[in-house]
């Protein structure tokens, strides 16, 4: 049995958060797209940990985690990660990572840094992992896949050079920096192999296998559906699909074996970066949210940049949903809702006049103004609740709202940041 777990919204839903909580009853648990970029934030018995490039699974000893063939490896921040692990007393992890990943090289993230600098005022907003240069370099094809470390040295080593002296026009002519040097490259590439030899493998095969013996097996998304590549808010999106639909090639399994889709929507709105966001907050009640808002404020886990703050946006929700494909949703932080006395969903967007619910195309987007329609809060804390009818008359009211609007089940609830905090209807 297979499940993807990704977002509905724009990141940060809580995906770290719900992975953990499954991988205490699945076998497996694999990352099929993005790099350390994002940060998954996730509280269980032996703390508080932002995880990067790992699979959330890494806490549960009888899971084995995958890094898949889609995602861009970073060696020395999936060492650190390790490290981290180590040093907070968790057992060794069952880690194994894909010959076909690419790695995600220094001069990635060079470029990423250049090119914002480049771009000044009109920047991304990139979080500086090289992850844009990173999928380029795929995609055109002057990439390097972890099995060529393996391989014949002179190979790799005219492959480098093709690469560097590629990667060195535009370092000297475009951002006029100084120029990368081969020898340098090659012996971080020699440092990374020695890294990755313990967990180098035919992950593809090994899910195929795993699919056949009946193993359950987790494919945790990075990102949000509106941070698609090709159905998020282009150009202010990630440089990979965050969708469920990417995972079978991600991860290198049949797409019919993804039977569950869990879409992770957040009860109120946040996005880091820049981009349009329609039922955004400003002020005092951005503050407020963004102060209140998840475990202990709306701050990036990996940048710690203060995240946007909106009001949950059903005409982006559901859009998100039915890219991702859910055939479940799973609805977070809901909690944080407890303080307000009105909660607005956004239901509509005033496009020139037109009043729509179909999520636009992204030039449209600046054009987009909320329609919003009012419920009264709960004003109560609902994080001992564990059962759904327990639940405060107003927040079923809100959940039931959602539910209806988007047109699929709200199975999981999580109402707390911890590991425990969740109920299934
Ligand atoms: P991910 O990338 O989708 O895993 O999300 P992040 O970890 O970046 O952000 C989610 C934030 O919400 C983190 O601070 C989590 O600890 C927190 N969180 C997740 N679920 C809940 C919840 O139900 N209630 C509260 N209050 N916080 C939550």
């Amino acid at each position: 049995m297979v499940t993807a777990i990704v977002g509905a919204n724009w990141g940060d839903e809580g995906k770290g958060k719900i992975t953990d909580h499954l991988s205490n009853t699945s076998d497996i648990v694999v990352r099929f797209q993005g790099g350390s970029n994002a940060g998954h934030t996730i509280i269980n018995e032996y703390g508080k940990f932002a995880l990067h490039l790992l699979p959330s699974g890494v806490f549960c000893k009888n899971v084995t985690n995958v890094i898949g063939n889609g995602v861009a490896v970073n060696v020395d921040e999936l060492d650190k990660e390790l490290k981290m692990l180590k040093d907070s007393g968790i057992p060794d992890p069952n880690l194994i990572i894909s010959d076909r990943a690419q790695i995600l090289m220094p001069y990635h993230i060079l470029l990423d840094i250049y090119e914002e600098e480049r771009l000044s005022s009109k920047k991304f907003g990139s979080t500086k992992s090289g992850i844009a240069p990173f999928y380029s370099d795929k995609f055109a094809k002057i990439g390097i896949q972890i099995n060529e470390l393996f391989a014949n040295a002179e190979n790799l080593k005219q492959h480098l050079k093709n690469i560097i002296e590629v990667k060195n026009v535009l370092i000297r002519h475009l951002y006029k920096k100084e120029e990368i040097r081969f020898e340098e490259v090659f012996d971080k590439l020699m440092y990374y192999k020695e890294i990755l030899t313990p967990f180098v493998q035919d992950t593809s095969n090994f899910l195929q296998n795993a699919i056949k013996d009946n193993k359950k097996i987790l494919l945790e998304g990075q990102l949000g559906a509106l941070k698609d590549t090709d159905f998020g808010i282009y150009p202010m999106v990630t440089s990979s699909n965050t969708i469920a639909g990417y995972a079978s090639v991600g991860a290198g399994i049949p797409p019919y074996e993804i039977k569950e889709i869990i879409a992770v929507v957040k009860a109120y709105s946040s996005c880091v970066g820049t981009g349009d966001f329609v039922s955004e907050l400003f002020g005092d009640e951005a503050d407020t949210l963004r102060k209140l808002g998840g475990d202990c404020g709306e701050y990036g886990a990996t940048t710690g940049r203060p995240r946007r703050v909106g009001w949950l946006d059903l005409v982006a929700t559901k859009y998100g949903c039915k890219m991702q494909g859910a055939t479940c949703i799973a609805f977070t932080v809901l909690d944080v809702l407890g303080y307000l006395d009105e909660i607005k969903i956004c239901t509509g967007y005033e496009i020139n006049g037109k009043v729509t619910n179909k999520f636009p195309t992204p030039s449209k987007l600046s054009q987009s103004k909320p329609i919003y329609e009012v419920f009264k809060g709960w004003k109560c804390d609902i994080r001992e609740i564990s059962n759904y009818n327990d639940l405060p008359y107003e927040c079923k009211k809100y959940i039931e709202f959602v539910e209806n609007q988007i047109g699929i089940p709200i199975k999981i609830i999580s109402n707390g940041p911890s590991r425990q905090s969740i109920i299934y209807r």
